[in-house]
């Protein structure tokens, strides 16, 4: 399985945007599924064209959670794609545009490799990914804790991989067992835990691509 980052608060390749919000893309099962939007559509949009990937060629979108920072592109995504399937959180608000929403509430499996903790607290939701390493978790902020979003994760298995946004997060040791994690976007202190596990922790940004398994 394959994550790019398409939007981040830094940037990994020289020549896309860098703006805050978090958005990327997870290939897996034979789909392109984008986990958030970030927090512009044109910046979406731009790096999206800079990085060759097609709009059209996304075949479902998940939403962590309704912040504007990882809801915001998805307006402009719709008016290119008004048939790709959202998976919101069930208290986040409908986007009017979106025609097929996928309510989310509990975990749910969406396809043989890809699952959602379901909404946790703080109304955010997870994804896991399947690999034959182990289970990647992609999160948006980390607001219902690392440690809540692991533990629910590991329903599907043993977890190997944390990306994301690590929002306030400091109970380092939580990621003892992880073989790689990739704290971006709203990571506060994304420098103690890359002195902590320099091993396993690699920086995000836009650009960057991550291969598991
Ligand atoms: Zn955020
Ligand atoms: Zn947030």
């Amino acid at each position: 399985m394959k994550v790019s980052i398409i939007y981040d608060n830094e940037v990994w390749q020289p020549g896309l945007e860098a703006a805050w919000g978090f958005s990327c893309l997870v290939e897996v099962d034979g789909r392109r599924l984008l986990f958030d939007t970030g927090g512009q559509g044109t910046t979406l949009l731009k790096n999206m064209q800079i990085l060759n990937l097609d709009p059209k060629s996304i075949s479902e979108i998940f939403i962590s959670h309704g912040h504007w920072d990882h809801l915001g592109g998805l307006a402009d995504l719709l008016r290119l794609n008004p048939d790709v399937r959202v998976y919101l959180p069930e208290s986040c608000p409908r986007p009017k545009d979106a025609q097929g929403v996928i309510s989310v509430q509990g975990p749910l499996e969406i396809s043989e490799n890809l699952f959602s903790t379901g909404e946790l607290p703080d109304e955010e939701q997870s994804l896991v990914v399947k690999t034959s390493t182990g289970l990647a978790v992609i999160c948006g902020c980390s607001h219902p804790g690392v440690g809540t979003i692991l533990k629910t994760a590991s329903r599907f298995g043993r977890v190997a991989a944390l990306i994301g946004g690590l929002h306030g997060f400091q109970d380092y040791a939580l990621l003892a067992d992880l073989e790689l994690i990739c704290p971006c976007h709203c990571t506060q202190h994304q420098a103690e835990i890359m002195a902590r596990y320099p091993e396993t922790a690699i920086k995000g940004g836009a650009g960057r691509v991550i291969e598991i398994g």
